[in-house]
């Protein structure tokens, strides 16, 4: 038999499988979806068999064997496997990075571990022979089924392992002895008088028959160890039984399960067209304004799904996965549900999958990576806020969740719904088409008015002679929710306020030695970092370039709010939760918790404070500055523009209290800005289309970015130069190529970039253009130092 094997090599030209001989003795355990280790040149490398077959079209005697089969159960299923195939074109990335990035890290065709025997076969148990009668074929990496046996043996010392990888995957066993529970068989065994060990065990034994005890504690209690646990075990004195555990990422506090609510007229009928289309590959698009119920009928869909045996996927983006979000799934769903998030050990990201696998769980809520859970039998997947940008991945292989979720939804024939208050203008566009169903909820749940948004106009309030960066407004309302007691959230975009140390008597913004981009003003530190390459440096007391002493620093945006908001609230508790607080792990979680205790008046922070905040009190979310998003040079600007207000306007009044909303503006005439005040996404969406239409973007053509790098200027400009001739070679006349031009940013870590942007309405051969490019460059350009990255789906340029 012949095993297809695609293979880690980095920077191999040809992305192909390679054929290799299933050695005999190990042909009835090799199955598709294993890892192998082969050779490869003159080296061994890993990779993923992805198809067995009896024939190789190379001639068999020169192909060479399988050298070792590195799983027991297979870590990639055929759909997994089909659908890797199906991202290598889509994306242009190679097959070994789509399958890679399909499961977790501790199983990726990257890890070397291994049982050896250290003595005769004959010092193991014999029903561990047969797998090592077989060696070197076999690594046992994770051979759950057998680990047991495999512990004992590593514990006994007559086999040993990695054990730092072991223990970071494998799943967490715990051993539990038995005491036997009658004192004549303990008596009738015969201890070795110089034993000392043995006896203190047996006098602990005969204390304590009958009980059962975990390993590790007994040899804490009675000092002793564990070979010496096991002589006794050997001599009938007591049993071991292994108890499987997994690591419980979320805290084992008990979660009260609650039943579903009655839906509203509206939620209902969305619900029923999606529940009579369980079964059908069909894509919902669930439109409704924050807190009109999405989550709920997300929840009884899934029940749904759920009585029908099979398994649903939930994807949220990674800064929505909060505590509050997942507790409601576990409210409904209790053990049933499994928990995918980055903030999770390798080892729990592994134990969590295996409990996918096995089908153990029936739920997954996740960020973007779980939508390659392993389930078998799917019934449902929903990708909440679907226009996030994080469901695209950044680098190789870069997919969106979305496309693979619809091409799961064919394999599986089951549906998929994309919620948003504000979706994406493709998916709508598509709506609009009918391709997908558009379903939707105008009313908030709970019938709570949306708050009022007021639109303040700066460039009024600096005519006034105000140039604070607080409007009189927005001032006022601060106090007085203060005096009221309730709570202010405030607003600030990052990239708004850039932070940047500057020479008031030549002028200059000191840069970054590596990069064409000034360095940001860390006050915590008195450095200046580039948040590029990691360079820092301290802050200097007098110019580099006109040696003047009159240096001034503009503080970071969240920093220099604090300061003023200081002059304008001083008796305010403020919590600030940007990039520096939240550093540590669980700071996000524990400035939010104490802000819902009420321990602060003001929440004042970046984007990250946008979306999950659901706490009754706040009754005044305050938008520093809307313009920042809008004037960003990305063809998505004003789209992002709009969903940001929105999202953070939803954080007002979402309970008794009613809320008030200040966006303050230098463009507050802007469509993208004047519509989301009313939420009013249909004429948002009108006139965003017209404006996509002339300037030739997404929804009316598709877009693809190639970037190069280079250490050197002329190097990478000829490399991009010759890449756009080859590009207007193959293809077709009206595809739009831009470019070469240097990249917005055009230098980071000393490596100059360039890029080229591609639009087009259809180019069959697209792919096969980009894929000969990869091809090129890893034959001609790599060993020149160059770099190529394409995305054929940007979600910005
Ligand atoms: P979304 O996901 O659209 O933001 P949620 O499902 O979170 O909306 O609902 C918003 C609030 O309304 C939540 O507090 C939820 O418990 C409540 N809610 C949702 N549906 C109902 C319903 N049918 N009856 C009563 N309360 C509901
Ligand atoms: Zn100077
Ligand atoms: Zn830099």
């Amino acid at each position: 038999m012949i095993a297809e094997v695609i293979v880690d090599v980095a920077a191999h030209p040809i992305d192909r499988p390679f054929d290799y001989v299933i050695p005999k003795q190990i042909e009835v355990l090799t199955q598709p979806g294993m890892r192998v280790k082969v050779p490869f040149g003159n080296r061994k490398v890993l990779g993923f068999i992805t198809k067995i077959k009896e024939l190789s079209d190379f001639d068999p005697k020169r192909l060479k064997p399988i050298h070792e089969l590195m799983d027991v159960i297979p870590v990639l299923n055929e759909e997994l496997l089909q659908m890797a195939q199906w991202m290598k074109k889509q994306t242009v990335c190679f097959e070994i990075d789509a399958l890679q990035v399909m499961v977790p890290a501790a199983l990726r065709a990257k890890y070397e571990k291994r049982f050896v025997l250290n003595d005769t076969l004959e010092t193991i148990a014999p029903e561990l022979r047969p797998y090592f009668e077989k060696r070197p074929f076999i690594r046992l990496q994770d051979a759950v089924d057998i680990y047991a046996l495999l512990k004992k043996e590593m514990d006994k010392g007559t086999i040993s392992a990695d054990t730092d990888i072991q223990q970071q995957t494998a799943v967490k066993k715990i051993r539990m002895i038995h005491i036997a529970n009658d004192v004549e068989t303990l008596e009738a065994i015969e201890i070795r008088a110089n034993a000392k060990q043995q006896s203190k065990l047996m006098a602990y034994f005969l204390s304590n028959t009958g009980q059962t005890i975990e390993s590790s504690q007994l040899q804490k209690i009675a000092s002793v160890s564990l070979p010496t646990i096991y002589s006794l075990v050997e001599k009938g004195a007591a049993q071991i039984s292994n108890m499987e555990s997994y690591r419980d990422p979320q805290l084992l506090t008990e979660i009260e399960r609650k039943s579903s609510l009655t839906l509203t007229k509206a939620q209902q009928s969305a619900f029923d067209a999606i529940e009579s289309s369980l079964n059908t590959e069909k894509t919902f698009l669930l439109h409704g304004i924050t807190g009109s119920g999405k989550t709920e009928i997300y929840l009884q869909t899934i029940d749904q799904v759920l009585k029908q045996g099979k398994e649903a996927i939930m994807l949220v983006p990674e800064i929505s996965l909060t505590p509050q979000m997942t507790i409601r799934f576990k409210e409904r769903f209790g053990d049933q549900v499994a928990v995918l998030h980055s903030g999770l050990s390798a080892g729990e990201k592994y134990d969590e999958w295996r409990k996918i696998q096995r089908a153990e769980v029936k739920v997954v809520v996740g960020a973007r990576s779980a939508i390659f859970a392993p389930f078998q039998n799917l019934g449902l997947i929903i990708l909440d806020e679907e226009h996030e940008s994080s469901y695209k991945q950044d680098d190789s292989p870069r997919y969106h969740a979305r496309d693979m979720a619809i091409w799961r939804s064919e394999y599986h024939n089951c549906p998929v719904i994309l919620g948003s208050a504000t979706p994406s203008l493709e998916s709508y566009a598509r709506a609009q088409k009918g391709v997908y169903e558009l379903l939707v909820l105008e009313k908030r749940a709970k019938n709570q008015p949306l708050p009022a948004v007021h639109i303040v106009d700066m460039r009024e309030e600096l005519r006034n002679g105000n140039r604070s960066m607080f409007s009189v407004q927005l001032a006022d309302a601060i106090r007085d929710r203060l005096e009221k007691k309730q709570q202010t959230v405030l607003f600030l975009n990052k990239r708004g306020y850039s932070s940047f140390v500057l020479c008031r008597d030549c002028g200059i913004v000191m840069q970054c030695p590596n990069c064409d981009i000034s360095l940001t003003y860390h006050r915590s530190s008195e450095t200046m970092k580039c948040h590029y390459c990691g360079y820092d440096e301290r802050v200097p007391k007098i110019c580099p370039e006109c040696e003047s002493e009159h240096i001034r620093f503009f503080g970071t945006g969240t920093q220099k709010v604090e300061e003023e908001l200081a002059k304008v609230v001083p008796e305010a508790r403020v919590l600030r939760m940007d990039v520096d607080t939240t550093r540590s792990k669980g700071a996000h979680e524990k400035i939010l918790s104490a802000f819902g205790e009420g321990k602060a008046d003001i929440l004042l922070g970046t984007q990250m404070i946008a979306k999950g905040l659901d706490f009754p009190n706040i009754t005044l979310v305050g938008v520093l500055s809307a313009d920042t998003t809008l004037h960003l040079p990305d063809f998505r600007a004003a789209e992002k523009t709009y969903q940001l207000l929105t999202q953070v306007s939803g954080r007002a009044g979402r309970d008794v209290l009613p809320g008030t909303v200040y966006v303050q503006s230098y463009t507050p005439d802007h469509y993208a800005i004047t519509l989301a005040k009313d939420q009013l996404y249909e004429p948002f969406y009108e006139r965003e289309m017209t404006m996509r239409r002339a300037s030739g973007y997404p929804p009316y053509y598709f877009v693809a970015n190639i970037q190069f790098t280079h250490e050197d200027l002329m190097t990478v400009a000829e490399y991009a130069d010759q890449t756009v001739r080859y590009l207007k070679r193959q293809l077709s006349p009206n595809t739009l190529i831009i470019g070469p031009s240097a990249s917005l940013i055009a230098r980071v870590n000393n490596r100059y970039r360039y890029q080229c942007l591609i639009k087009y309405k259809k180019e069959p051969k697209l792919v096969d253009t980009m894929q000969q490019l990869i091809k090129i460059h890893r034959t001609e350009w790599l060993k020149k130092g160059a770099t190529l990255s394409i995305d054929m789906n940007p979600t910005s340029v």
